[in-house]
């Protein structure tokens, strides 16, 4: 159940000032066929956004589910576009170099579901549009009706409780509109559809409620809905979870051959062991999408910044190998049952790795970046191209022993080597990014200090942004956590400890660990030492 109270919101523009909704109430059914009507401008689509919580109100409120979302932070409005809210777009917004399964499939947004059942949920919603026969086609080879509903199966693929369509027929013809209308019917039975249309026939035929809406004002309503205010709860903001749909759906855009998550973050770890001088660019690669991908994407490069190292390899071509052999796992087999075949991959993967590796000229690169000229401004974001430098920081402290640590974990040598062993041929590289605890934050342009992308996209839990290079940010995940190796690392607990931890592993013994917790103050009162590598030498007795 929604409940929109006195929502105003506007528009400025230059020193224009366009009132887009002038105090709209409206209660929304947990299940009712919705049509807004209004003409061109009176705010139909302003309004559909900030119930979608694509757009945020000025004043008023909008509570959902009896909670105001006047405390919402961006997370808690990721989740419940992501939970609860499916969109379908006049302009379709399909992705044109994936496939129909593909687009449906990327929607979905439950973490932990295989890749298997994804395709699986993909397709029954694929059917459930009438389209379970053309999975493999690209958008473009599909009528306007058959894209929309490719977009309703995509919205749909969540089972969310409410769908938002804004003028999902606008570009259809009358037989096609009535297809899509049809489709929506049938969607509404169960859920809450809100619907932006200009065309009143479809609206009265299909909708079972009208809400018209004129220069931001209502001006009409079919069918009121009265709540007395003290059914509802009481008021409260309740947290719901941070999402993990930003992270699917910028990853198959950008990265359009690197699908799987591990992927992802191996790329990020191996890109940044590589290089010594790095350039991190945020690019906003849609192009007249909407502000909503447009963020999930800002999100992603916060996180994942597009890294040219000087020396990299080619790691997506691995990742397909690897990825070739699941899908054999699931497809028919590639061999007959005639004798026993060898399995190349292994060695082929190998050899990729080191044949693959180039070295980049980031000399002429960043030239590239700085001529104005060049193709790539077209598609840099607002926070433009950031440099940063894959510098490492020599770090020490004292453990609640007393015993100085080098914070990259070097002073737990034994146990780490042992570790690194195991790893294998990549074992120089890996154990070099696990060595990293601290890296440069991203940088602003023009001398900011830290670039806006970041700090829209973490909340501060304790203390402030820093205001000078000699200050440290610890990053915690959504749960307040760091992992304990992490933690030993930086000296927060007893290397000690955890060499015997690890002589325990070692020894094949089993080992338990508690789960500890500190006070903001206590932990970011930890003394951190950098000392440059000039100064660990000593002269020897010749004076050098
Ligand atoms: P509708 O969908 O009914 O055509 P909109 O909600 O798109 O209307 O727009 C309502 C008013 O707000 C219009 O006058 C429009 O010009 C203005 N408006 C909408 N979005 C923006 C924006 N992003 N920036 C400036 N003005 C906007
Ligand atoms: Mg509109």
């Amino acid at each position: 159940m929604l409940q929109i109270q006195n929502i105003r919101k506007k528009f400025v523009t230059g020193d224009l000032t366009q009132v887009a909704l002038d105090g709209v109430s409206l209660n929304l059914r947990e299940n009712e066929f919705v049509a807004i009507l209004g003409p061109s401008g009176s705010g139909k689509t302003t309004l559909l956004n900030i119930i979608g919580g694509l757009d945020r109100y000025d004043s008023g409120d909008l509570i959902i589910n009896g909670i105001s979302t006047k405390e919402y932070k961006d997370r808690d409005w990721d989740s419940y576009r992501n939970h609860t809210i499916g969109f379908v777009f006049q302009s379709y917004n399909l992705i044109p170099h994936q496939t129909v399964l593909s687009n449906v499939e990327l929607a979905l947004t439950i973490s932990g579901v295989s890749k298997k059942e994804r395709r699986r949920r993909a397709k029954e919603a694929l059917e459930r549009v009438g389209l379970g026969n053309q999975l493999h086609k690209k958008p473009n080879q599909m009528s306007g009706g058959q894209m929309q509903r490719v977009a309703i199966a995509r919205a749909l693929v969540n089972d969310p409780d409410i769908l938002l369509a804004d003028e999902p027929t606008g570009a259809l013809d009358t037989e096609t509109s009535i297809q899509v209308m049809d489709l929506l019917k049938e969607v509404a039975k169960d859920r809450l559809v809100v619907m932006v249309t200009h065309n009143p026939e479809l609206a009265e035929q299909y909708a079972t409620r009208i809400v018209r809406l004129k220069d931001g004002k209502i001006t009409g309503d079919s069918m009121p809905y009265d709540i007395e205010e003290e059914k509802n709860a009481p008021l409260e903001h309740r947290n719901m979870g941070k999402s993990s749909m930003s992270f699917w759906t910028s990853l198959s855009l950008s990265f359009n051959n690197l699908s799987t998550k591990k992927a992802r973050t191996l790329l990020a770890a191996f890109a940044g062991s590589i290089g010594i001088i790095g350039i991190a660019l945020i690019l906003s690669l849609s192009t007249g999408v909407n502000d909503y991908i447009a963020n999930i994407q800002k999100e992603t490069m916060v996180s994942y910044p597009v890294t040219v190292d000087a020396k990299a390899f080619d790691l997506s071509s691995m990742i397909s190998m690897g990825r070739n052999n699941t899908e054999n796992d699931e497809g028919a087999a590639s061999h007959r049952l005639d004798g026993v075949y060898s399995d190349p991959r292994d060695i082929e993967m190998a050899s990729a790795m080191t044949t693959s590796l180039t070295e980049n000229n980031l000399t002429e690169f960043k030239k590239y970046l700085d001529n104005s000229e060049s193709d790539i401004h077209e598609y840099i974001g607002e926070n433009g191209i950031v440099y940063s430098y894959d510098t490492k920081f020599g770090v020490y402290t004292f453990d609640p022993e007393g015993k100085f640590v080098n914070t990259d974990g070097s002073t737990l040598e034994d146990s780490k080597n042992s570790m690194a062993k195991n790893m294998g041929a990549m074992s120089q590289m890996a154990s070099e990014f696990i060595n990293g605890n601290f890296k440069e934050m991203l940088p602003g342009q023009n001398g900011e200090l830290i670039s806006p992308a970041v700090k829209e996209s973490y909340d501060i839990i304790y203390g402030n942004w820093p205001s000078a290079y000699d200050e440290v940010v610890l990053v915690v995940n959504k749960n307040n956590e760091i992992p304990a190796s992490t933690l030993y690392e930086l000296g927060m607990l007893p290397s000690s400890e955890y060499k015997e931890i690890m002589d325990k592993i070692k020894a094949g013994e089993e080992v338990t660990a508690e789960q500890q917790k500190w006070s903001f103050e206590d932990i970011c009162n930890k003394k951190l030492y950098v000392i440059p590598a000039c100064d660990t030498y000593i002269k020897n007795e010749f004076g050098r």
